[in-house]
């Protein structure tokens, strides 16, 4: 038996605003669609968060049994400035400003994205689809909701009728948004004269001579509306019904309110069946703006160089904070947190190390069984990490209490929580013990590696095998570390 189904499993689904039992449309499969970031930016340390929190819902459904299809797109075009559809392009915008291309500016802050993600220790999604890269998807999906009716086309554009939708659909039914309250509160923008109604929303933009991303389409030259792409992509590769879609609390609406009408015009179909919204982070209490430089980047975090921090914190510290509170809490980050949250993550890594040589006896005070199983009813409770944690810290405390002869575990018991706190500590939350860390980032290696590389081609030089050392000297170089040769032998620069 899979153990999925010994293991039932909660989410807090936003659409029902209750925690449900959580059944995949197919046996054993889950399809869940997450969306990603607009690439226009360094990476948000809040979004950070975001990807974490779903990196810790991707990896425990896979830990349970199930075959898991993770989609997480990329936002390449088609966002505008402010959420009204007004504005710029983010992309083109940045573009301009940094006098790049838009694909330099989407290649640039892509790279940066998964850098990041990947120092967090998060697994990289299933699919990770573009939104210019499905421009032929969101014209056909455009095409067929005009078709029922339920898009109309004003000056080169199209929008959705939300009104005519509404008689039939429900719009607001993620949000709890009222429609005639989203009337009274639409302010009347310019270029809004083109709708039926200010809520309407665009599938497709006109683009302006200026506007430099854009694309034919059978109502003229121009970009689709950011809405749609999360339609057109996680329909290709999720089908039209599908288990899982996440995203930060920001976008339920109006992104995730316009995919649900998007989806139930085209197809019939509610797209989803479980929606899960994680919440944001805060700074010393504050929100997160760079204005007012209460902002942080990860990076900083890895490097201890912000005025808000006292040194520096590997990532897995800052992703056993994060996890430390439930993902549908607001978490205020703090120098002072971050410290607490260090001083636990070493304490927990020390008794994992100590594991291993930890005397066994006939008996057992520690109960691994049942310990084990409230590591799962945490986890079975929309993903309750911090309970996780909890439960972590209590078999520290035994741990700890065996290590020096207060209590005793069989050599069965031992195996067992081995084998399960191995299992939840880095598999299920994705952390890395800090020599994990530095082993990857390589930084303390390098030196040695490369002293190693310089004896060799000495070697190869005094043999005159000029073909190896030059390749050597080559290699590094294309690796960004410069060979000098000086009086005093070979020295070395990391660019
Ligand atoms: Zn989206």
């Amino acid at each position: 038996m899979p153990l999925y189904d010994q293991q039932p499993l909660y989410i807090y689904n936003s659409l029902s605003a209750k925690k449900e039992l959580f059944k995949s449309v197919a046996p054993g499969l889950v399809g869940m669609y997450v969306c990603g970031p607009t690439v226009y930016n360094k990476v948000h340390l809040g979004n950070c968060r975001t990807f974490i929190s779903f990196d810790l819902v991707f990896r425990y459904l896979q830990h349970l049994g199930y075959k898991v299809r993770y989609v997480r797109n990329i936002t390449d075009a088609g966002h505008l400035e402010n959420d009204a559809e007004e504005g710029e392009d983010r992309i083109a915008k940045k573009a301009r400003l940094e006098e790049l291309e838009p694909m330099e500016i989407v290649q640039k802050y892509t790279v940066n994205f998964h850098d990041i993600l990947r120092e967090f220790n998060n697994h990289p999604p299933s699919i990770e689809p573009t939104a210019t890269g499905h421009i032929v998807e969101q014209i056909e999906i455009i095409k067929n909701i005009i078709e029922k009716g339920l898009a109309y086309e004003s000056n080169g554009s199209v929008y959705f009728d939300v009104m005519k939708y509404n008689e039939s659909e429900h719009y607001g039914i993620l949000s709890g948004r009222k429609i005639e309250d989203l009337i009274a509160n639409t302010r009347e923008l310019s270029g809004q004269s083109e709708k039926k109604n200010p809520q309407d929303f665009a599938l497709w933009k006109k683009a302006e001579p200026q506007h430099i991303m854009r694309w034919p389409s059978p109502w003229g030259v121009g970009f689709p509306g950011w809405h749609l792409e999360c339609t057109a992509m996680s329909t290709k590769y999720l089908g039209d019904n599908f288990d899982i879609h996440g995203g930060g609390m920001d976008l339920k609406f109006p992104h995730h309110e316009c995919e649900i009408a998007q989806g139930v015009a085209t197809t019939g179909k509610e797209p989803v069946n479980y929606w899960m919204h994680a919440n944001m982070l805060t700074l010393n209490g504050k929100k997160m703006a760079k204005s007012t430089g209460n902002n942080i980047l990860p990076e900083e975090i890895f490097t201890g160089n912000s005025p808000h921090l006292s040194k520096a914190y590997a990532p897995s510290v800052a992703r056993f904070f994060m996890l430390q509170a439930h993902y549908r809490s607001i978490l205020d980050f703090s120098d002072e947190a971050l410290q607490a949250a260090e001083k636990g993550f070493d304490r927990l890594m020390e008794a994992i190390e100590a594991l291993d040589k930890l005397p066994t006896n006939a008996t057992s005070d520690f109960q691994v069984s049942e310990w084990k199983q409230k590591c799962y009813d945490a986890m079975n409770d929309d993903f309750n990490s911090p309970i996780l944690i909890a439960q972590l810290f209590e078999a520290v405390k035994h741990i700890n209490a065996i290590k020096s002869g207060k209590e005793q575990i069989t050599l069965e018991d031992k195996q067992e929580l081995i084998d399960s706190i191995n299992a939840f500590t880095f598999d299920v939350l994705g952390l890395k013990t800090k020599t994990q860390t530095k082993a990857n980032n390589g930084d303390e290696k390098t030196p040695s590696l490369v002293n190693m590389l310089i004896n060799l081609r000495a070697e190869a030089r005094a043999n005159k095998d000029f073909a190896t050392s030059d390749k050597i000297r080559n290699q590094l170089m294309e690796m960004g570390v410069e060979l000098k040769d000086g009086p005093d032998g070979t020295s070395f620069v990391i660019k």
